[in-house]
């Protein structure tokens, strides 16, 4: 992704910089660091990787953003839409880097730090500025990111969409004599056709590794009878998808069709306990507590669900302790699982998007256990 006009509409990286520097001064910040990421793409649509040659914007309350690039990344930077937006300060291969950053900063106070910045350059950061102190930034910016605008949302809606197509189509297709890793490369492959412009993940998880619920696609073929966890995503403009559905390769037994069932009723629960006003911890507790009522609270060992955005896992987490209150604009996961050690694993996920009075899902694959052949 290079252009900052991507979606249905251009995102205003002026009037988020204009918020940034807002929350730096309300947090008592001399400056905020924002290192090559998510944040730097949100507030400038630069989106250059994390090198060893740093790359840095700096927000200061009462003066421009400034960003600090090396100078044979100047081009690159000049194709973003950060040309318009920011000064520009290069530093060459041979001067410090670190110093040059030193000096865009005050020389005391408090200075935040994302939390994506390198160790390294930051450890070097400290020992040019010895006075200054150095806190992590990382929430005073997640409160600008949690509430998507009309444009991030439409733009997680298209990737919703692409997912729910991909789903639509590998289902159709043959399961059983397939490895896992041929099914996930196809996963990849629909995603970009369905209208992605890339595809981040693919997991494919049948028989007993649905029970590890990261799993990696492995050479295992499917077989009758197995159950089999998909989960996967990608992106449109840089904001993601994030889709889970478990079908059955023919008949599934009894037990898989009574754990796909409890999944299924944990998963309504969460959604329609959904709506602005409650607690993150609210959502997670209405799931698990279906779960739990079933007698299968221990097999459920993640979290309901994470936010999602230029990030694939990022704030709100849908987890026990959360007290954040949900908002309108804020986009989650749902997607309580079940998983058996040794047998099979069930997982159900859909994007939801908070709204005025309630919440809208992102997903419409069926949520029923879909039989595939
Ligand atoms: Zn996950
Ligand atoms: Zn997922
Ligand atoms: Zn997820």
């Amino acid at each position: 992704m290079s252009a900052g006009i991507i979606g249905p509409m251009p995102h205003d990286h002026a009037e988020r910089l204009a918020r940034a520097r807002g929350q730096a001064e309300l947090a008592g910040l001399g400056a905020i660091v924002v290192a090559p990421g998510p944040d730097l793409m949100y507030l400038t649509g630069y989106g250059p990787p994390p090198l060893e040659r740093l790359t840095a914007l700096v927000v200061r309350p009462g003066t421009d953003p400034i960003l600090l690039v090396p100078t044979l990344e100047r081009p690159r930077a000049a194709a973003s839409p950060a040309e318009d937006l920011v000064g520009f300060v290069t530093w060459s291969d041979g001067e410090s880097m670190h110093a040059s950053l030193g000096k865009l900063l005050p020389e005391r106070g408090t200075i935040g730090v994302i939390d994506q910045m390198w160790a390294w350059h930051l450890m070097e950061l400290e020992r040019e500025l010895p006075a200054a102190t150095f806190v992590s930034a990382a929430r005073t910016l997640s409160r600008l990111r949690i509430r998507k605008d009309a444009g991030e949302l439409e733009l997680l809606a298209r990737a919703g969409r692409a997912a729910d197509e991909t789903f639509a189509r590998v289902a159709k297709e043959d399961f059983a004599g397939r490895a896992e890793e041929q099914i996930a490369a196809r996963l990849r492959e629909l995603l970009v056709e369905e209208g992605c412009d890339a595809a981040s993940f693919w997991i494919v998880a049948s028989g007993p590794n649905g029970a590890s619920p990261h799993h990696e696609p492995s050479i295992r073929i499917l077989q009758a009878g197995d159950p089999a966890v998909l989960d996967f995503g990608g992106t449109v403009g840089g904001y993601g998808s994030d889709l889970s559905r478990t079908v059955s390769v023919g008949e599934p037994s009894a037990e898989v069709r009574e754990v796909h069932d409890v999944v299924r009723r944990a998963q309504e629960a969460a959604f329609h306990a959904v709506r602005p006003g409650v607690r993150a911890q609210d959502i997670d507790h209405a799931a698990r507590h279906v779960i739990e009522e079933a007698g299968f609270g221990a097999a459920f060992i993640h979290r309901t669900g994470h936010g999602i955005g230029l990030e694939a896992h990022e704030e709100p987490y849908i987890v026990r302790g959360n007290e954040e209150v949900l908002e309108p604009g804020m986009c989650f996961s749902i997607e309580p699982g079940i998983y058996l050690k040794g047998r099979f694993g069930v997982r159900i996920e859909d994007i939801v998007a908070v709204t005025e009075d309630s919440a809208v899902r992102l997903n419409e694959a069926p949520r029923e256990l879909t039989l595939v052949a």
